[in-house]
């Protein structure tokens, strides 16, 4: 090897230690389905890590020490906002200590910024009544047309903090978007023969679900956002399933499902035990199978009726 060769080896060892490999961007998302999201349109040039698993309530997760490491080195923190997080989120960028994920900074967003919620109340909120939902209704990402909508804002948020992988991330994302609307068609045409249906949920989990699929929620079992019911509510509730005749209970699958149970006895629903996020059920392995799945067992259950 003469001297030139030599040289020039070293040259690009030297480049090779000096210039790290193009580094990942680093997300961390509340929830799985946000994580699907980040995954879809940051592909291989994101690390992406949800806190909330999809078979807990992401209305109460515990602040895990392990889970303020993982944040401490995150550059983007993807939340659902309308405060589904207030809980335990607040507690976990406290512990970061990473400035950079912080409310209000390019590295923190809250993907319901690209939506329109639904169930905003009015007037004055009182928290003692232990209303869960002070914002509106925090779960939209049941409707996936606020699945693209929640992409598209992520998507710009990456572009503006990894400004190289732009043009990868807007094609990751129109891919996205191409999918959902292809499996949109399959859903609209599996669900249109029950428009109108009327339904009772556990918690208000599914009503963007069902606003786009023409479902109607009609009552809950619980008695208001994370209050338990009362037996006076579940008489009422019992009373109004019977006169209108409803088909089924959306039960959130991370929900002790007893009450639904003893409600579908003394009425005609049979209870569904439904995931709500990705993780949520077995077949639940990404976005549109968790829409899928939900789908599926109505149409399934309401074939059987
Ligand atoms: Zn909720």
């Amino acid at each position: 090897m003469n001297a030139f060769r030599v040289s020039t080896l070293l040259f690009l060892i030297v480049l090779a230690v000096a210039t790290p490999a193009l580094a990942d961007l680093r997300v961390v998302t509340t929830t799985t389905d946000l994580a699907e999201l980040v995954r879809a349109i940051g592909g291989d040039r994101v690390r992406v890590e949800a806190i909330c698993q999809g078979h807990q309530d992401p209305h109460h997760v515990q602040a895990r020490p392990s889970y303020m490491v993982t944040v401490s080195r995150a550059d983007l923190v993807v939340a659902v906002g309308l405060e589904l997080e207030v809980g335990w989120l607040p507690a976990l960028l406290q512990g970061a200590r990473n400035p950079r994920v912080n409310p209000g900074n390019l590295g923190y967003l809250e993907s319901a910024d690209a939506i329109e919620p639904i169930e905003v109340p009015a007037g004055a909120i009182d928290r003692s009544q232990g209303d869960l939902h002070p914002l509106g209704n925090p779960h939209y990402w049941l409707d996936p047309e606020n699945a693209k909508a929640a992409a598209m804002l992520i998507a710009a948020r990456m572009a503006e903090l990894d400004p190289d992988s732009a043009a990868y991330y807007q094609e990751n994302l129109q891919r996205f978007v191409d999918r959902i609307d292809r499996a949109m068609n399959r859903w609209q045409e599996a669900m249109a023969p029950y428009a109108g249906t009327r339904i009772v949920s556990y918690h208000r989990t599914f009503n963007y679900f069902f606003d786009q699929f023409g479902l109607v929620g009609s009552g809950y079992v619980e008695d208001r956002p994370g209050i338990p019911p009362s037996p006076a509510h579940l008489a009422r509730l019992i009373r109004m399933m019977t006169q209108q005749d409803i088909p089924v209970i959306f039960h959130e699958s991370f929900y002790d499902r007893s009450t639904s149970d003893m409600v579908s006895s003394r009425t005609n629903a049979r209870v569904l035990v439904l995931p709500t996020s990705v993780g949520g059920a077995e077949a639940a392995t990404g976005y549109e199978e968790l829409i899928d799945v939900i789908v599926d067992s109505f149409t399934q259950a309401m074939g059987e009726r």
